[in-house]
């Protein structure tokens, strides 16, 4: 029985498996996969009001944010040193410009932007459309285009709408990166035990999905960076990002930089 339509490429998505919860106000929750690009989504999610959606998140969001650990994800403040780390070596390379504002979209509590502050002089704007947001936090409206740098960590599996999806890469500038953490996969297994099934994630991207979205934005390839899990998407011609690639991974050392036209499907 086809439903409905992929947000991400428009093809047509059939029911794949459903999952009974018992926490948090859900009961059974019916997971749709396209059949052309193998994105996942959550038909239960999508089909809540604003409310009801605001009121799933505040319940099981309320736990960690301001914790040492989220049980859900326990290597989370590791992974998010790694993030800074590798965010401030990519910038000091010239692969993230930064003449206009950086943001964290979603920021949380951020500790993203903290744990950059430690290890740079580089300032990443936080913000969050439900939260209260720590300094530095951004002052002005949203504007299109306007930033050179935007992040979203723990985000995309969030998203319910393609319009949210859009919404975040409308920020990035002409030449400016986007940085992406989420799990990607060359399959979603329709699987109701999957670790991954939370009660508040409703996408799920496989590579051919993401392969498709960045292209449908304009990126031309993408950086993948293993230890803290996070994607760059670049603009700019491949082979701009290739020369500086190519210097870096010749003076060996630390993790070569992985490079690839379109989206690098680490994950197989
Ligand atoms: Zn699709």
């Amino acid at each position: 029985m086809e439903s409905n339509r992929c947000l991400v490429c428009s093809g047509p998505s059939f029911s794949y498996f459903s999952k009974r919860f018992s926490a948090f106000g859900l009961s059974v929750v019916e997971y749709y996969r396209c059949a052309r690009c193998g994105f996942v989504h959550s038909q239960t999610h999508a089909d809540m009001s604003e409310e009801e959606w605001s009121a799933l998140n505040a319940a099981y969001h309320s736990g960690y944010q301001s914790l040492e650990h989220n049980p859900d994800d326990p290597r989370w403040l590791a992974r998010i040193d790694a993030q800074a780390a590798f965010i401030a070596d990519s910038a000091n390379r010239g692969l993230i410009p930064a003449g206009r504002a950086w943001i964290d979209y979603a920021a949380g509590g951020g500790q993203l932007s903290a744990a950059l502050r430690r290890v740079s002089s580089l300032t990443l704007l936080n913000f969050d459309r439900y939260m209260q947001c720590p300094e530095p936090a951004l002052r002005t409206a949203l504007m299109p285009g306007a930033f050179d740098f935007v992040i979203s960590t723990s985000v995309f599996e969030h998203i319910r709408k393609r319009a949210d999806l859009d919404a975040i890469n409308a920020l990035v500038s002409s030449h400016g990166v986007m940085g992406l953490h989420t799990l990607v996969r060359e399959e979603i297994p329709a699987d109701p035990d999957w670790f991954y099934l939370l009660p508040v994630h409703c996408s799920f991207f496989t590579n051919q999905s993401m392969e498709v979205l960045i292209r449908q934005w304009g990126y031309q390839c993408s950086i993948y960076d293993v230890e803290s899990r996070l994607w760059l998407f670049f603009k700019r011609p491949f082979e701009e990002i290739e020369c500086v690639v190519d210097v870096v991974n010749g003076r060996g050392g630390k993790a070569p930089y992985l490079l690839k036209q379109g989206f690098f499907d680490y994950w197989k």
